[in-house]
């Protein structure tokens, strides 16, 4: 599955968005090493702090079904991923993430070119 077509797959989902508060809603999906992909939404509360970014919740479902860092390959975005998302990228070493730019062109980015000098726990 290319990049475009999981980006085909993050604009499906992210139909199920819940996002009443922003009407902006957000898909995600990732694809795994191994070929599976799995889709994740925006999911916004009334303590808006306490909103859920679409592809920290693709993650979440891809861990819950087994997969860490260093199992999953790529994730597509409906929307350039925010600050927080980016670190939660590096956390699982995704090579390729793709999402629009602002004039809705598709990128597809290396983690490290988005988000350069990163930080790791110190062993
Ligand atoms: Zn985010």
């Amino acid at each position: 599955m290319s990049g475009r077509d999981l980006y085909e797959r993050a604009l499906a989902v992210a139909q199920r968005a819940y996002a009443p508060y922003s009407k902006y809603s957000v898909g995600a999906a990732v694809r795994t090493n191994d070929g599976n992909v799995f889709e994740g939404v925006n999911v916004e509360n009334a303590a808006y702090p306490l909103g859920v970014c679409a592809e920290k919740s693709a993650l979440v479902r891809a861990v819950a079904e087994g997969y860490g860092p260093g199992q999953i390959e790529a994730i597509a975005i409906t929307a350039s991923p925010c600050g927080g998302c980016r670190q939660w990228l590096h956390e699982f070493g995704i090579a390729e993430v793709t999402f629009p730019d602002t004039g809705g062109a598709l990128l597809t980015r290396s983690v490290e070119q988005l988000l350069p000098e990163s930080w790791d726990l110190p062993e």
